[in-house]
């Protein structure tokens, strides 16, 4: 619509959502109608948005807005957005060029742009516009004088938050009616792994980005050292390993006290973190009951991958870790497929089997992701084997329990483990 009394007049620029690590940009290019200003009234009310609480930013929006629909205006304005995935294409400060030149065109189609007499700009990026004849007036500390500048902000800023307001209810865990995507705390908080960015986050911006390009934290249950050379070397370059070390199976403690000191050791080399779980072989036994005669990879150790495997998911799911698994298959002398079966069984959210008392934490609710991945393929063991030959790492030569097919004790019956 061209508006003949429109004799000289400028138009004022300013952006929001510049800095927020999700959303749009949002440019509003405005001009008040020198034929028809609007009442003192309101323009004693306008004020710099950030000096304005949200309910008085959104009732002066609303007049704005009343007075730009009046059939002669008071004031014509242009709100343009261009959306994070052109962010992420072009960077902010071309992003924000395009708003700023989007509703600067609009605009032109609503008043007489050949009776043009300046463009202000708030900012100081030197933007420059084809569209415009002469080049756009950047002003840096105006913005705390000019009650145009102030106006095309809180439209900006208004319209952007009110769709941001949409968004929120989409994310309710991203908190975004307290922080409309900026950089807060509790922004910080929420984007704890890949799975928390949103299609309406910024993906070049340096906070989403870092979480993109980390790692995801893995509980790795390690039955014994030399199983677990081959899914650390594995698993490091996609996940940061924690290593757990849960074995009251294990007999006797001097051998358990040696497997263990291996571990250490090697975490140490290794640079990954780790968690030694008490020695409770009075869990082990308990578990095992009635079945210790049975033969290895029978009902004995069904029970003994299971009370391992229920530790090690409750602690993930205590330390908030999403992605767990065990060494126990990294062994050729493992029954793989009832292992798996186990590892489903203690992923559910949280498992109703579970042995362990509700104050242990059993009642978290985390689903689980176990990684089924059989290490032992692929060369896993012939693997294992020589990292250990090469860093001179203690293999032992039975499984752990004194009921395992080859514990010494069962060789030479002069000697009782008792006495080991
Ligand atoms: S033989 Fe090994 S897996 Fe089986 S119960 Fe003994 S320690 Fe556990």
């Amino acid at each position: 619509m061209q508006d003949s009394n429109f004799i000289k007049y400028k138009i004022w620029v300013d952006e929001a959502g510049r800095w927020p690590w999700l959303w749009s940009v949002v440019a509003c290019a405005l001009a008040f109608n020198p034929g028809n200003m609007p009442d003192k009234e309101l323009l004693s009310q306008i004020n710099d948005s950030k000096k304005l609480t949200e309910k008085k930013r959104e009732m002066l929006f609303e007049k704005l807005i009343e007075y730009s629909t009046w059939e002669n205006p008071s004031l014509f304005f242009w709100v343009w957005v261009v959306d994070n995935y052109v962010i992420d294409e072009i960077n902010i400060k071309q992003a924000n060029r395009e708003a700023m030149r989007r509703a600067l065109l609009e605009l032109s189609r609503k008043i007489d742009f050949s009776n043009l007499n300046w463009v202000f700009i708030d900012g100081n990026d030197n933007y420059k516009f084809d569209i415009l004849e002469k080049p756009p007036i950047f002003i840096i500390e105006w913005d705390s004088k000019v009650v145009e500048i102030w106006a095309a902000s809180i439209i900006a800023k208004v319209f952007r938050d009110k769709l941001t307001s949409q968004y929120a209810l989409l994310y309710p865990d991203l908190w975004l009616e307290n922080h409309k995507g900026y950089g807060t705390k509790k922004h910080s908080e929420y984007l704890s792994d890949k799975s928390k960015v949103t299609w309406i986050h910024r993906l070049s911006y340096k906070p989403v980005k870092k979480v993109l390009e980390s790692k995801p934290k893995l509980l790795l249950h390690i039955c014994c050292w030399p199983d677990a050379t081959v899914p650390i070397m594995d698993l490091k370059n996609n996940y940061e390993i924690i290593c757990f070390w849960y074995d009251p199976n294990i007999q006797p403690k001097k051998e358990y006290d040696k497997r263990l000191k291996e571990f250490i050791k090697v975490c140490e080399i290794e640079k990954v973190e780790y968690i030694v779980w008490e020695y409770d072989f009075k869990n082990f036994f308990e578990r095992i009951k009635w079945f210790e005669n049975t033969p290895e990879k029978w009902e004995k150790c069904t029970h003994c991958y299971d009370m391992r495997l229920e530790r090690s998911a409750l602690e993930a799911r205590k330390l908030g870790i999403k992605y767990w698994t065990s060494t126990l298959n990294t062994s050729p002398h493992k029954d793989l497929e009832k292992m798996f079966s186990l590892w489903d069984k203690w992923s559910i959210n949280p498992s109703p089997l579970t042995h362990l008392p509700e104050s242990e934490g059993n009642k978290l609710s985390k689903k689980l992701d176990f990684l089924k991945i059989a290490f032992r393929k692929n060369g896993g063991f012939k693997r294992s084997v020589e990292y250990t030959t090469k860093h001179k790492i203690y293999r032992q030569n039975y499984c752990g329990c004194i009921y395992s097919d080859t514990f010494p004790w069962k060789k030479n019956n002069k000697k009782s483990w008792f006495s080991w």
